[in-house]
């Protein structure tokens, strides 16, 4: 039998039609993007998240600043749009350019305008278990496996990928859901051990196929969160045969991936309500 197909499209146009009903009734959000440089590839995102926040309603700003910003004019940048009452996220794109330490300006981001949830208050939060502002990829996929209605508590999860803007992320929300967690990554002895036990698997790795059917446990649910191109075209890192073996199955393109940016607008909406004293920044 094969796996039902966990397609992320379907939810992220709903909540993307209720993020623009957000936005009417604040009356208005602003988004602002910065990137540095000319990485062909954050070109596509930033293009991506303003197409689909101008559909939403909000107004977006695309900050371009050219490749040998320094460290110092783009901290100076960021604290301009901190201070600003025209702005309620902010969102750098990463890769910064080598001469910029991409830590200093994560945190140099207000916390209750990091859109990406990446500031270490926001990280702090989610790990207390009362989060504030969440990734927008974990945020999707717990969104996903909750329209799915996948049982988690007392589950046994997986997650494979330990990077704080995944991994790391969605291996506590799955633990605040009551799964009994491991998380694994590139030094983990034996993968197969771990996701053979696995009734909610979680791949975040980028490698192609590293999760291949054989490794897969009978009935699971596989989120494939790998976004790898290839001459084939854009795939996973689950093997689509797994699909054989699994109840249920995010496919890639067109599962985790519509959900990212359907959750960083949400989170738009929340940073909008937390300039605007609707709700209250735990910080
Ligand atoms: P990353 O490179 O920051 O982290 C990869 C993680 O995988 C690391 O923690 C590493 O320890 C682990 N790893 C590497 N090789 C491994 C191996 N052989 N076995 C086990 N673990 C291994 O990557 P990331 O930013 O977390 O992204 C992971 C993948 O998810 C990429 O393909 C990325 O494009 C994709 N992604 C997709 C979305 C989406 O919206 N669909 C969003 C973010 C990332």
């Amino acid at each position: 039998m094969s796996a039902t197909p966990i397609k992320g499209k379907p939810l992220a146009d709903r909540l993307r039609a209720e993020v623009a009903e957000e936005v009417k009734t604040l009356g208005r959000v602003g988004l602002v993007t910065v990137l540095v440089g000319d990485d062909p590839a954050s070109e596509v995102y930033i293009r991506l998240k303003h197409k689909a926040a101008t559909a939403a309603g909000i107004d977006a700003t695309d900050v371009r600043l050219p490749a040998d910003t320094t460290e110092a004019d783009l901290l100076a940048r960021v604290s301009e749009l901190n201070g600003s009452d025209d702005v309620d996220a902010i969102l750098v794109q990463l890769p910064l350019p080598s001469q910029i330490d991409e830590e200093k300006v994560i945190r140099a981001v207000a916390p209750a305008k990091d859109v990406d949830g990446f500031h270490p208050l926001n990280a702090g939060e989610l790990y207390l278990g009362r989060p504030a502002i969440v990734s927008a990829t974990p945020r999707g996929i717990m969104a996903l496996l909750a329209e799915h209605r996948i049982e988690l508590d007392g589950a046994r999860a997986v997650v494979i990928g330990r990077s704080d803007i995944v991994g790391k992320p969605i291996a506590h929300l799955l633990l605040q859901a009551n799964a009994t967690v491991t998380l694994c990554h590139s030094h983990t002895q034996d993968l197969a051990r771990h996701t053979l036990d696995a009734d909610v698997l979680v791949v975040a790795v980028g490698v192609p196929a590293l999760v291949t059917a054989d490794m897969v446990k009978e009935r699971a649910v596989v989120v494939d969160v790998g976004m790898n191109r290839t001459d084939a075209g854009l795939v996973g890192d689950v093997d689509p045969a797994a699909a054989e073996l699994a109840s249920a199955m995010t496919p890639v393109p067109g599962g985790v991936g519509p959900m990212t940016i359907a959750c960083l607008l949400q989170n738009a909406v929340v940073c909008a309500r937390y300039r605007t004293g609707a709700l209250v920044y735990p910080g």
